[in-house]
């Protein structure tokens, strides 16, 4: 779907509309990249792979080259139901939306995801009970839709909608911090904001107020799936380097969660450095189902995002 024939794009900047895109593709990207060499230790990386660059597919869950995981299948999924539902990002279409995938059963699922939509079909209540033990990646790592569908709305709009789709399956304050850092953050690079300047504004001021997620003491490699240890290795690969393709490698070589740790350092590296930043040999080896998703579901939540738009619901997606 191009920018014209987007009923609610009228007013959209597509520079803005191309950054959003390539965060997307960045969370497809990072995924595809990253999930090959999942729960690898950065040794057993290098002694398989040298540095890990290329698209190859295989890893635990025996991939093909290209293929993405739960990281891009729920961010799509999500997506696909706030479109369904007016540009609105609510707790029960979320979860029926989650619900759905599962049951389509994906290659792979995280255990706080399971158990929460498996307490979603007993209960019929989409919100997750509170847990300081649910503090995993699983709702940080899709949280995209729900900031591009809320860019130019007020703040509380968005944090509204990053917790009603956080909450289906991690109702816990590290997870709420991480989620909403990561939505303004990529709303930002989506706006065209500079790596320095949301390091100011943005990075330092989270670190300060949330001190667990400090990331400077030293290098984090093999993180697991807490979130603290993904916002570590997101942080440290955003800001220690200079392209999109060298900060997904740098996440992805890291190991551990690699696939999500890769997915949101590619989402917001995308963000910053646009469209023609990603490696045209990464694109062209990914699902085109999934690149495709990718880029018009950006490109439609957008429409939704935009104040002036009146045609986003019922909208076929
Ligand atoms: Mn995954
Ligand atoms: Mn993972």
């Amino acid at each position: 779907m191009g920018l014209s024939d987007s009923p609610g794009g009228v007013g959209l900047n597509p520079r803005i509309v191309s950054r959003a895109q390539a965060a997307y593709l960045g969370v497809a990207l990072g995924d595809a990249l990253g999930a090959t060499v999942e729960f690898m230790t950065p040794g057993e990386i290098r002694r398989q792979h040298g540095v890990h660059r290329e698209m190859r597919g295989g890893g635990w869950l025996g991939l093909k080259v290209g293929q993405v995981t739960d990281d891009t299948a729920m961010s799509l999924a999500l997506g696909k139901a706030i479109l369904a539902n007016g540009g609105r990002v609510e707790p029960l279409a979320c979860a029926q939306a989650f619900d759905a995938w599962m049951r389509s059963k994906p290659i792979d699922i995280g255990n706080t995801v399971r158990r929460n939509l498996v307490a979603f079909r007993r209960s019929g209540n989409p919100v997750a009970a509170p847990s300081e033990h649910d503090a995993g990646n699983g709702a940080a790592m899709r949280v995209l839709p729900a900031a591009l569908a809320t860019l130019e709305r007020p703040e509380f709009e968005v944090m509204s909608a990053v917790c009603a789709q956080a909450h289906v399956t991690h109702n816990n304050p590290s997870s709420d911090a991480a989620c909403a850092f990561l939505a303004f953050t990529v709303q930002d690079f989506v706006h065209g904001e500079s790596l320095r300047a949301v390091y100011r504004h943005r990075v330092a001021p989270f670190v300060a107020a949330h001190p667990e997620f400090a990331f400077r003491r030293r290098r984090r490699v093999n993180p697991s799936g807490w979130i603290v240890e993904t916002m570590q290795v997101v942080m440290q690969s955003l800001l220690d380097t200079d392209s999109f393709e060298d900060c997904v490698v740098d996440a992805a070589n890291r190991g551990g969660d690699a696939d999500t740790t890769a997915a949101i350092a590619g989402m917001l590296a995308g963000a910053l450095y646009g469209l023609d930043s990603l490696p045209v040999r990464w694109l062209v080896a990914l699902d085109p189902h999934v690149r495709r998703e990718c880029g018009e579901q950006a490109s439609a939540l957008l429409a939704c995002a935009d104040t002036s738009a009146s045609s986003c619901a019922r909208r076929p997606v």
